[in-house]
């Protein structure tokens, strides 16, 4: 008897993967040689599984912000912002996220799943209540469970499911959290945010949107969804990270709350973690003034994200219900998603697979993220080699296929 013994279905569910030749969740990328290309297995690669929205962890001036901090700060801070002393650079990139946003206070985090973790455990406490969108980041789901407060789920992207679930709680005491998401991060759709801000109205209950997936992506001046569906004023919290269009690592928090500050010492991830490094405080300082003077970047990422859906969807491939730079091909089985994964891998195109119970549904997908820094050419090879393993594995129709590939 050992201590792993309680993991047996998962590893030989693991080992049963890595016997068909592949191993999916520990992929070696032997360079990376630019935001949408990387040698893997000794062959070039393109990179449609990353987050790297807008291809910023290649830019030039973030790199030379970074290298400058590195020298000027040194590698790290070596200890947590209240035990050890903030840097000038994480003030700034406080002060310069709480602007972006428009909003009176922010406060960082060393990653983005620690931001939820923190957040979600110190907004609300024992006697509230958190409702979490089904299908919510495993961070929110972890945020939750470090908190006391009781942890609802309503059904995914279903207002009224959430209507219901908030009247059922009608004079009980407590506090109501409603947490949505801008982009998800599995099938790329979006929350019906107006819809659930009609139901936070209603209901006297405050709203938290985690816009990891659209910040840099969604809205005129790439703040999310919540910019994109004009409801910003009617979001309490907004969380995100600096991992995926900003091309870094980190988390954060903004609102408008009073007393805000309060959370410096109240809440345990933000405290008792070591601070970010100064060259990643750099980095994202210089990214988000890139992501804030060229709307260009937001754009072309559209189009990019559109080529690919449109392409995919017109050979028949079963998608997510709205476009993104998200785009998750949804697959019937296992054995046959890590099969096509492998053969896609094999034709020089990485792309992440996802298996139950980490997807909705319960259905094995295969997840691209789109990037600005993407090509058409790449583009057009990824349609071409989905096309190919599409037809040899049964999964569209050759007419479809030929007929999307011309056009
Ligand atoms: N929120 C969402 C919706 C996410 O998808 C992720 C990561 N994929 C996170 C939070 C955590 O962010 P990070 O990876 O930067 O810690």
């Amino acid at each position: 008897m050992g201590l792993l013994d309680k993991h047996k279905a998962y590893n030989e569910a693991y080992k049963a993967i890595r016997d068909m030749g592949a191993d999916p969740f520990n992929v070696r990328f032997e360079a990376v040689l630019s935001p949408s290309e990387g040698i893997v297995n000794g062959r070039p690669t393109i990179l449609l599984g990353t987050n790297n929205y807008l291809g910023l962890t290649f830019d030039e001036s973030c790199i030379e912000a970074s290298q400058e901090a590195v020298r000027l700060h040194g590698t790290g801070t070596t200890g947590s912002r209240i035990a050890n002393g903030s840097f000038g650079g994480h003030v700034e990139l406080e002060q310069a996220i709480a602007r972006f946003f428009g909003r009176r206070a922010a406060m960082t985090f060393t990653t983005g799943y620690q931001a939820n973790l923190g957040i979600l455990s110190t907004l609300v406490g024992r006697g509230d209540h958190l409702l979490l969108d089904a299908d919510s980041h495993a961070s929110l789901y972890d945020g939750a469970r470090l908190g006391h407060a009781e942890v609802i789920r309503f059904r995914h992207n279903d207002p009224d499911d959430l209507r219901k679930r908030l009247q059922r709680l009608k004079g009980q005491p407590g506090k109501r959290l409603i947490v949505a998401e801008g982009i998800y991060s599995m099938l790329g759709d979006t929350a019906p945010l107006k819809e659930i801000v009609d139901v936070k109205k209603e209901m006297d209950a405050y709203l938290l949107v985690d816009e990891a997936h659209s910040l840099g992506v969604l809205g005129d001046k790439g703040r999310g969804l919540a910019e994109a569906e004009g409801v910003e004023a009617d979001v309490d919290v907004v969380v995100g990270t600096f991992s995926k269009s900003l091309g870094a690592i980190g988390g954060f928090c903004v609102s408008d709350m009073d007393d805000f500050e309060v959370m410096r010492v109240v809440c345990r991830p933000y405290m008792f973690t070591a601070s970010l490094p100064p060259s990643v405080v750099a980095s994202t300082l210089q990214a988000l003034r890139r992501m804030e003077s060229d709307p260009a970047l937001r754009q072309r990422l559209t189009a990019n994200a559109q080529k690919l859906y449109q392409g995919l969807q017109a050979m028949g491939f079963e998608l997510g219900p709205h476009c993104s730079p998200i785009i998750a091909v949804a697959l019937p089985d296992q054995p046959l998603a890590l099969t096509v994964w492998k053969a896609l891998l094999d034709k020089g195109v990485y792309l992440n697979l996802a298996l139950p119970p980490a997807t909705p549904d319960a259905r094995p997908l295969l997840r691209s993220s789109v990037s600005v820094a993407h090509t058409d050419q790449q583009l057009d090879q990824v349609l071409r080699a989905f096309g190919e393993v599409g037809e040899a594995f049964g999964l569209v129709a050759k007419s479809r296929q030929r007929a999307s590939a011309r056009g």
